[in-house]
């Protein structure tokens, strides 16, 4: 297990010591518009685990401010992505319980002279801004006495004006080099129904000044955030100074975090969904929380993954194959490594006695003694992969079976094949073999080397199964292309299922049972399992093509 330790470590170790802070306070604050992706694990890794290093507190804070967009479905999806990571919030609190709150400290300001009620529309308010490279100009109402402001503004709240008739902005600096210090604004009127409030309020805080305001509010120490914010730090210092607020949190940014061949946007995750592209937010190609989990990987995977990749101030891209490369470490000595044939070739043992069954040992893990034993059955007809026989032996290199050869079948004998059985088209639809008794495994025989091991299925107590097999979502590594759009990128071969078969070991496979198929990769019980209908889906294979 790696530890957290990255520059804002840093910086709360200095701030301990120097006495800036009694403890650290941190805060994981989605907006809840939108399922989390493995970005966010990015954040809420980093929020949780520094606080914890110092054994501070974090909060979950849904980040409400915005209520045409929020649900009570995103709510739900985030608190368990958060819990399934293994974090357990020190307290759950929403933007809108501190709605209140927001509306005095805007008191305040406009008492200040600091906000004024602006009538200006929001295509005037752009056109006032300015540019990089010019400054802006005054808005004709930036004067308004703040008798007129206070009554405007509680008019505001009562619901006296319509959709964008009016705005509070802060009052600081037409000419700022920053842009966002020109007048930002504060304020505006929507009347929405909120998903916590309900109808209580027709006025909502934008989120440059209910973000810092909520921090304080929480005693949060230092605010983690990504490096977007940057340009936003002199006006969240602002606000807290002039809203007056008892405590000073710290803004502090971090690089996001991109992956290679998928999409992280909202937007897009969402055109996906609502194109019926993927299967739903839970779409085991997805690089959402509840994607990664249904495809079957591990938090334990995730969290050294997040923390492998290291935080610095710019944004990153880093390759999917790293994610594997953690499963991997994480899942071999844990997990039992039954036999599953996904793309079967009828093999019958023609010296084999017709109805006879017996029963052979096999290892659970054979790097782990410790996960036990379980008996394979051995019969006349077997499954094998298909890939696994060739009519013709090709060269020398082909460690697999072939007519004339003979190879181990694990845990059980050798095999010989003699005969390849073809329909009227040539395609191969069963072979047959003899076995060679005295090659039990486990006996010692040592005469002959077979040409190699594969495994396989008794087809006697065999259970059918479907296998989910993923490719990347896009083919091309990064998701920027201005030629084409990402929905023309889309790899449609992304999905595809094949038909095989499985031990009657997984007679008692549950959703989310993790299991390791030789020579095939790693798999996860789909959600839509039954004894009736298993379905797995491939988390990885067992070998990456890049090392790290
Ligand atoms: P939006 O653009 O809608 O604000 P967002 O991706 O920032 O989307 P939030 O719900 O605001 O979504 O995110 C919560 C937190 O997660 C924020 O602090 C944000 O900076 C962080 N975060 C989001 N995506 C990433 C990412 N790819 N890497 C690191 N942090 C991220
Ligand atoms: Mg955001």
């Amino acid at each position: 297990m790696q530890e957290i330790s990255n520059f804002i470590k840093t910086i709360m170790e200095n701030d301990l010591a120097e006495k800036r802070v009694a403890a650290i306070v941190t805060r994981f604050p989605p907006e809840p518009n939108a399922y989390l992706h493995i970005g966010h694990a990015r954040a809420i890794i980093t929020n949780f685990e520094l606080a914890a290093a110092f054994n501070g507190k974090t909060n979950l804070r849904f980040d409400d401010t915005n209520p045409a967009k929020e649900g009570a479905e995103f709510v739900e999806a985030i608190k368990k992505d958060i819990e399934w990571l293994g974090y357990h919030p020190n307290n759950v609190f929403f933007g809108s319980n501190y709605f209140e709150e927001t509306y005095n400290r805007a008191l305040v300001l406009i008492k200040k002279g600091l906000a004024y009620v602006c009538d200006l529309s929001q295509e005037e308010i752009a056109q006032y801004r300015g540019t990089l490279t010019e400054g802006g100009k005054d808005s004709p109402y930036r004067n308004r006495s703040v008798a007129e402001n206070l009554d405007l503004f509680e008019r505001m709240r009562k619901g006296e004006f319509k959709d964008g008739e009016k705005v509070l902005r802060a009052k600081i600096d037409m000419q700022s080099p920053n842009i966002n210090m020109r007048d930002p604004v504060i304020y505006r009127i929507l009347h929405v129904s909120h998903h916590n409030t309900k109808d209580k309020w027709c006025i909502y805080p934008m989120y440059d000044f209910a973000h810092p305001l909520q921090d304080a509010i929480e005693g949060v120490t230092h605010s983690l955030c990504s490096i977007e914010f940057e340009n936003h730090r002199p006006l969240y210092d602002w606000f807290v100074k002039e809203c007056e607020m008892p405590h000073v949190p710290h803004q502090i940014e971090f690089g996001r975090l991109n992956i290679t061949h998928t999409i992280m946007s909202k937007r897009y995750l969402k055109e996906l969904v609502e194109s019926q592209k993927v299967e739903g937010y839970d779409d085991p190609r997805l690089p959402t929380l509840h994607g990664i989990r249904r495809r079957g990987y591990t938090p334990s995977a995730i969290r050294e993954f997040i923390l492998d990749t290291g935080l610095s101030r710019t944004n990153s891209t880093t390759p999917y194959e790293k994610l594997d490369y953690f499963l991997r470490e994480d899942l071999k000595l844990k997990v039992d490594r039954p036999f599953a044939v996904i793309n079967p070739l009828k093999v019958v043992i023609t010296n084999y006695p017709e109805g006879k069954v017996e029963y052979l040992d096999a290892p659970n893990n054979q790097e782990n003694e410790g996960l036990g034993q379980r008996k394979i059955s051995f019969s006349r007809n077997l499954y094998i992969e298909k890939e696994d026989f060739i009519e013709e032996m090709p060269n020398r290199k082909w460690k697999r079976l072939a007519k004339d050869v003979e190879v181990r079948l694990m845990y059980a004998y050798f095999v010989k094949c003699n005969e390849v059985i073809k329909d009227d088209e040539g395609n191969i639809i069963e072979i047959h073999c003899t076995y060679d008794p005295e090659t039990k495994s486990g006996s010692g025989f040592d005469k002959r080397k077979p040409n190699g091991n594969i495994h396989f299925v008794d087809a006697s107590s065999s259970l059918k199964a479907k296998f989910n097999l993923f490719e990347p979502l896009l083919l091309e590594e990064t998701p920027e292309n201005k030629d084409k759009s990402f929905m023309e990128r889309f790899n449609a071969n992304s999905w595809k299922v094949m038909d095989g078969y499985v031990e009657n070991y997984f007679k008692d496979a549950k959703p989310l049972n993790r299991y390791q198929f030789p020579r095939i990769g790693y798999f996860c019980v789909d959600k839509k399992s039954s004894l009736d209908n298993l379905v797995f889906n491939r988390i990885c294979e067992l070998k990456s093509t890049i090392t790290f």
